[in-house]
């Protein structure tokens, strides 16, 4: 039945019927189509263009509405609507195209006609675009550290640990149909070859997988490994904001580049994330962060059975530019003798990204990317 209803949609055609009062052609060579109201004298008329609608009132009656498509380079599509004692014409432009002021010519015997000129788009497209398909969701993922800078250091090295769950967390998500982008493919950092300084590596690194978190991408997943001095275990995930506990904060100065650095730039980013506290669209950004970082942490519980060490917020450099819910997941320590032992298998990490990548799912298939702000 529905296959016969789509037949029958396919073969009756729509939009022919244009009143004798309305028509229009293309001029191409000149860039504008002219669309033509002839009225007999005296008809009360009214018009108004905003946007991308030009509206035009008759004091014509119609029986039924219509639509009409005029296969056009300014106009993609004609609604005729019966209306208070008359007919409205809706002219939708195509994008880029645009609607001259009208004006009024002399026509044959007991008749005038309203002319309305748009413009056709710039460059001419005799064609438009075809109409694209909404795109897959874009999850940047970030495998933390890399080239000269290892990270934590213990049963495991963090910068292969992190390497690789992000390597199995793009294949898990490309096969549910969403776009991955990972920060580093491989054994680098994101700085020039000619910057010799540790330091000045390190910030520039920092900087560029920051700046991955704008553009049309929809979620920033940083992943990282923890190391303690005193003996511990368990999986943390953060989202951009300040912090008044000394060990957090001690974590977002190891993660953002140790030592001096480490100290400047997460003071840049604590200023950072005050000021997204009294944005209302940066606000509502952290709400969702906040919502994603539980998410993957619920689900790397569930995958893995490691302790949860809850879900925080804290100044890290590689959040402070989101527009886009970011978050970072210490996936667990490197020197606990358990833990990081378990970090070593591949079977571990695979659980560990199956828990990152279900919680990404949870939070795109909730519709949480869609409202979050820009
Ligand atoms: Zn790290």
């Amino acid at each position: 039945m529905r296959l016969l209803l789509s037949l029958l949609f396919l073969l009756v055609p729509f939009g022919w019927a244009a009143p004798s009062w309305l028509r229009w052609a293309a001029h191409p060579d000149e860039g504008f189509t002219r669309f033509v109201f002839e009225l007999p004298l005296g008809t009360a008329y009214e018009n108004q263009t905003s946007g991308a609608v030009v509206r035009v009132r008759v004091g014509l009656e119609l029986p039924e509405p219509e639509t009409l498509q005029p296969d056009d380079p300014a106009a993609e599509r004609v609604e005729l609507v019966p209306s208070a004692g008359g007919t409205e014409v809706r002219i939708y432009l195509e994008p880029g195209a645009s609607a001259k002021k009208p004006f009024v010519l002399e026509g044959p015997e007991g008749r005038f006609r309203l002319v309305f000129d748009l413009l056709h788009p710039k460059g001419g497209a005799a064609a438009p675009p075809p109409k694209p398909k909404p795109p897959a969701p874009v999850v940047v993922i970030d495998p933390g550290h890399g080239g000269p800078d290892p990270g934590a250091v213990g049963y495991v090295q963090e910068k292969s640990v992190t390497l690789d769950i992000a390597l199995r967390v793009k294949r898990l998500l490309e096969a549910k149909g969403l776009k991955v982008v990972l920060t580093r493919d491989a054994d680098y950092d994101l700085a020039p070859k000619h910057v010799k300084d540790f330091d000045e590596r390190k910030r520039i690194d920092l900087d560029a997988r920051a700046r991955m978190t704008n553009g049309n991408r929809n979620l920033f997943v940083s992943i990282h490994v923890n190391a303690a001095e005193r003996p511990a275990r368990g999986i943390e995930v953060y989202y951009l904001g300040k912090t008044l506990d000394p060990r957090t904060l001690a974590l977002a100065i190891a993660e953002n580049g140790g030592g001096e650095l480490g100290r400047r730039l997460t003071q840049q980013t604590e200023s950072t994330a005050e000021k997204a506290l009294a944005d209302l669209i940066a606000q509502g950004n952290l709400q969702f962060s906040k919502r994603l970082a539980e998410e993957i942490l619920r689900e790397l519980l569930g995958h893995t059975g490691a302790k949860n060490r809850g879900v925080h917020s804290a100044p890290f450099y590689v959040l402070r530019y989101a527009r886009i819910p970011a978050v970072l997941v210490e996936v667990g320590f490197a020197n606990h003798p358990q833990e990081g032992r378990r970090l070593a298998q591949a079977d571990y990490r695979q659980k560990l990204a199956a828990g990152i990548a279900a919680g990404i799912l949870d939070v795109l298939s909730g519709g949480a990317h869609a409202s979050a702000g820009r």
